[in-house]
């Protein structure tokens, strides 16, 4: 069969386009020699604009998203500080195992999975440590495990009505590059994302943004770091050069990528990730399920995660689907292993690959008897993408 002509509807790693595919195919070039540094710097500075920065200073390991967290944590906690992180699906559970493994004393907030991060509760939290001893709040953005997109303007401000000093960490690997993001808006202090998933590159580069009140906690932060130091790698990509071995190959990646996210617009990119995920919500409406997200201000517009009917199994599906149609989609994660799957709709896709991936997930329900009708998914993304926002029906009437 040949699946490999097929793109994958999982939340990441995304299709990586052939014109970042060539980008990444280049030989080896010396990175100490002095034109390293006009291919990186340039990287660097793109990279502000689609975290929304000014301020903020670009950091980059070779690494997957994971590494970013342990640079976030290591490079500005010393152990026992307090952090305050809301769990409400395996990503922003990982969080909160990371620091644990760090030695921090995790204050954790239990969230219904399918709701978001409660900057209510984060307020009263922050309100009743008087003392300041919270150092840091983490939150995740997009919970890539339940299609969730939490509000990190109203974090913000339940932190500035706290008038509480703790530093903001968010995780925005499946929603940088994807959906809006502001750095200098927010009042983030480290944002954390990675190559695989908005930038549609290969895995291998963590990309962080941290901003100056971020790298003055490093003074007194005694976790240790080597590998991941900030001011290592800052001092030596200042003078265009890389502590190690930088990952070329994704550097040449990276400096495509913002160039074809530049060329799109920004804008554009994060509009077309909405037609795309209301499509896909059309289609979910449409079979008769529900998605795991509580509520439409928070879904996400790169996953959806949707709950099988009671008495089907979601790993049964998405088995289905690989084995007989050459398609993967995401399985149901922690809890909503079994229940739930997703459907990854960002990076390299259009309207026309998102109907191959709904006809494809219909095919796999009606082989497997589910209680949809064949083609009505497929159907109702057809008329949204037909009339709605940038649709064709009207651009034509
Ligand atoms: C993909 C992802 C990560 C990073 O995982 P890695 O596999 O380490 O790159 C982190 N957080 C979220 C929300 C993700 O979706």
């Amino acid at each position: 069969m040949m699946s490999n002509q097929n793109p994958v509807f999982i939340p990441g790693p995304t299709n990586i386009p052939d014109r970042l595919r060539l980008a990444m195919q280049v030989q080896t070039q010396d990175h100490r020699a002095p034109d390293f540094v006009e291919t990186f710097a340039p990287v660097l500075e793109g990279t502000k604009k689609v975290f929304g920065t000014t301020d903020g200073q670009i950091v980059t390991f070779p690494a997957s998203g994971t590494g970013g967290w342990e640079a976030a944590v290591t490079n500005t906690l010393s152990p026992g500080d307090k952090v305050l992180v809301a769990r409400y699906g395996v990503f922003s559970h990982r969080w909160i195992d990371l620091c644990q493994r760090h030695g921090l004393d995790v204050q954790v907030i239990d969230c219904t999975w399918g709701s978001g991060a409660p900057a209510d509760k984060f307020g009263e939290t922050l309100a009743a440590d008087t003392n300041h001893e919270i150092r840091a709040v983490l939150v995740t953005h997009n919970e890539t495990a339940t299609g969730v997109r939490s509000d990190i303007a109203a974090v913000r401000q339940a932190m500035d009505n706290a008038k509480h000093p703790a530093m903001l960490f968010v995780d925005c690997v499946s929603s940088l590059a994807s959906m809006p993001f502001e750095f200098d808006g927010w009042g983030v202090d480290i944002a954390v994302s990675g190559s695989q998933k908005g930038f549609m590159l290969a895995t291998g580069m963590a990309i962080l943004c941290v901003s100056p009140k971020a790298l003055a906690a490093m003074e007194t932060a005694k976790l240790p770091r080597t590998f991941f130091d900030f001011n290592d790698m800052m001092s030596a990509n200042a003078t265009g050069g890389f502590p190690y071995t930088p990952p070329l190959q994704l550097i040449y990646g990276m400096r495509e990528s913002l160039t074809m996210l530049f060329e799109e617009g920004l804008d554009n990119v994060y509009a077309r990730h909405f037609r795309l995920a209301e499509g896909v919500r059309c289609a979910v409406d449409a079979w008769g399920l529900k998605l795991v997200a509580q509520d439409p201000g928070l879904y996400s517009d790169t996953v959806s995660a949707i709950y099988v009917p009671d008495g089907f199994d979601s790993n049964a599906l998405t088995d289905h689907a690989f084995n007989a149609y050459g398609v993967s989609f995401g399985v149901g994660l922690g809890q909503l292993n079994g229940k739930a799957f997703r459907i990854g709709h960002l990076g390299s896709l259009t309207d026309v690959m998102v109907l191959s991936g709904l006809a494809t997930i219909e095919m796999a329900m009606a082989d497997l008897d589910y209680p949809i009708t064949l083609g009505s998914g497929v159907a109702a993304a057809q008329d949204y993408f037909r009339a709605g926002p940038s649709g064709h029906a009207r651009a034509a009437a």
